[in-house]
């Protein structure tokens, strides 16, 4: 029999690459823009025409090439940026395929214009699928343009593919935003179909980030700022009140690159815990320098996903940075009444000499591997009890620890509750009433506070199963008779998949089966009763929750316990159970707000009732 193999034309082979290379408009518009900066470009511009299906067109002021490299660099595997395969370890560009260019070249018309910064002229090529048209000497200003003309013209079924100009264009958008992110030092205009979409004059991180998203954006961001030794941390998060519906203003860097990561983004909602309302998202823009050597971008052939070698460490570093920054700045909701109105301070006065800098205090014994200290802690105040509106509770605490403020800052220093509720026996206790089965008064030193019972509790429950469930020996009561719970078969799969989780929440399991499970014991703070009916809250929780199994699911377990198990509006409590829940409440760590993010309680100072009878 015959021969039958044959090796593929280069511009069939780079018509296939260009498949993966090129899927829309904006891939092209990445890879040009990328090549700009690979090139040391300070100044680039973005043309577009019909969403870059008729023309994208990308001008910048880098290094140019040669008249040889001008026609190389449409080769396959033409690169300029590694030399052998131990280069790919240590990656400082953008590219490093060479696959770009020379797919590009195959499925459109291109127009290259080029000049180094030390030759009198410059070279201008001409290529249509792969095919060189034209070559010639130009005079042209120093660096390069390339115009990428009617893509996919030689591919219909890949042009007819192409979405409406606007979805085309919100991608182009997209790709454009990220890089001018990653290079604030970087000017970039964009302009489509003749007119100004972006004109980013060269500056600083938060000047871009406000230029691209407005003004308003920032008063909302909060500085991050953490170097460890296997990685610096830099950008913004948005202050919770500012969290989103959507999951819209999210981006993370790694070396100047914008990649996914689910991962990463469930530390930060992480760190937010209890500060956002359910079905809320934070606004979050987080810059990673790690050694390249500690990073494999290679595993995703459009590169936004990224490998990390060491990625449970970045995990708890940038879990603990992004609640040490809310903390620092003021914006957890922590027990502080009299804060100080600087740090409310927008920060973009910060590069303005004129102004002084909001004093912000630096714990220098921040330890970001310890999670626990780091919860959104109160900013430490200069201020003294004696401020009218700083409020302490004239119960318990006065002569355990002498005020509210030193209460809190105790609690946060880890004194158990026990200790709190033994100083409570020796001293008088303060006055509390229930109203309406569903909140309750309490009279503190400056005024008094308002408790919602239900939520107060959520808080209280919640920061008792974290606990639990992290220190790995929760309780677990053994039941008599084991008990039989039917569920879906997907059901079943999903407590399958937590079954460790629940487990050191105190769950025991005796046996699964395809649609029922067997428990033998549960958390102690748990009755029998009540099992099938946590266990079926929590699966509605974690279907709502990022589906990806890579971490554990103790904050929604948590959360989701927290729910079923408070004390519900409607329930009458004793005078006991009121103090008991009172003083529950304020040694959490932060009392403030339920584990979904509601206020649990609301105070109004002395000060504030004299005003209502002022007027
Ligand atoms: P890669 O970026 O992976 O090297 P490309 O196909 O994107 O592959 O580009 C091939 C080569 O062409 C680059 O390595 C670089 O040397 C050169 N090149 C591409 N664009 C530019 C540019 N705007 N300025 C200078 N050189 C460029
Ligand atoms: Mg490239």
């Amino acid at each position: 029999m015959s021969d039958i193999i044959q090796l593929l034309p280069d511009h069939v082979a780079n018509q296939i690459a260009a498949g993966e290379v090129v899927q829309r408009p904006a891939s092209v518009v990445k890879e040009l823009l990328e090549n700009a900066i690979d090139a040391g470009a300070s100044s680039i511009t973005l043309l577009l025409k019909d969403a870059g299906k008729t023309l994208i067109q990308v001008i910048d002021n880098g290094k140019g090439m040669s008249t040889t490299d001008a026609r190389l660099c449409f080769e396959r595997h033409a690169t300029s940026k590694i030399k052998d395969a131990k280069d790919l370890f240590n990656l400082n560009t953008k590219g490093f395929r060479g696959e770009a260019l020379a797919s590009i070249a195959a499925i459109a018309h291109v127009e290259l214009k080029t000049k180094q910064d030390n030759e009198e002229v410059g070279t201008a090529i001409k290529i249509e699928g792969s095919e060189v048209i034209s070559q010639e000497v130009v005079s042209t200003a120093k660096g390069t343009s390339l115009a990428v003309k009617n893509l996919f013209y030689n591919i219909p079924a890949r042009r007819n593919f192409l979405k409406s100009d606007t979805v085309e264009t919100r991608h182009i958008i997209d790709e454009f935003q990220r890089v001018a992110m990653a290079h604030p030092d970087i000017a970039f205009q964009l302009h489509h179909n003749g007119n100004e979409v972006y004109h980013l004059k060269e500056s600083n991180l938060r000047k871009r980030i406000v230029a691209i998203f407005g003004n308003k954006m920032n008063e909302k961001l909060v500085p991050l700022d953490e170097q460890t030794d296997i990685m610096k941390i830099r950008g913004f998060v948005a202050k919770p009140s500012y969290a989103k519906k959507k999951r819209g203003e999210q981006f993370f860097f790694v070396n100047d690159r914008f990649i996914k990561s689910s991962y990463l983004n469930h530390a930060v909602n992480n760190a937010f815990d209890g500060l956002l309302e359910n079905g809320y998202h934070p606004t979050y823009f987080i810059y990673f320098d790690v050694p390249p050597n500690t990073i494999d971008i290679n595993i995703h052939p459009t590169k936004t996903e990224v490998k990390f070698d060491n990625e449970k460490a970045l995990y708890a570093i940038l879990r603990a940075t992004v609640k040490h920054s809310l903390g620092q700045y003021s914006v957890a909701p922590v027990l502080d009444f009299n804060r100080d109105a600087t740090l409310d301070t927008p920060y973009q006065f910060k590069d303005k000499p004129a102004v002084s800098t909001p004093k912000i205090t630096v714990d220098p014994d921040f330890n970001p591997f310890k999670n626990n200290t780091v919860s959104a802690a109160p900013p430490k105040k200069t201020s003294t009890q004696s401020t009218p509106s700083s409020p302490s509770f004239n119960t318990s605490y006065k002569s355990d620890t002498g005020s509210w403020e030193s209460l809190y800052v105790n609690t946060y220093d880890s004194v158990s509750q026990e200790k709190l509720f033994e100083s409570e026996k020796e001293t008088e206790t303060g006055k509390t009433f229930q109203i309406q089965k569903k909140y309750i008064l309490s009279t503190i030193k400056s005024g008094v506070v308002l408790i919602h019972q239900s939520l107060a509790h959520q808080r209280v429950l919640y920061e008792e199963f974290l606990t639990n469930i992290t220190v790995k020996d929760a309780n677990s009561q053994q039941l008599l008779f084991p008990i039989n719970i039917s569920f879906s078969s997907s059901d079943i799969e999903m407590i399958f998949s937590i079954k460790s989780d629940l487990e050191s929440a105190g769950f025991v399991f005796n046996e699964f089966t395809k649609e029922s499970v067997v428990i033998g014991g549960i958390p102690t703070s748990i009755s029998e009763s009540q099992i099938s009916l946590i266990l079926e809250q929590l699966l509605d929780d974690l279907k709502l929750e990022v589906p990806d199994a890579s971490f554990s699911h103790y904050d929604v377990m948590a959360k989701s316990f927290a729910k079923s198990l408070a004390i519900k509006t409607g329930t009458v409590l004793s005078v006991k159970e009121q103090e008991t829940l009172v003083n529950n409440l304020f040694s959490c760590k932060e009392p403030s707000v339920s584990p979904l993010g509601k206020p649990t309680f609301k105070t109004l100072t002395l000060q504030e009732i004299d005003n209502i009878f002022s007027n």
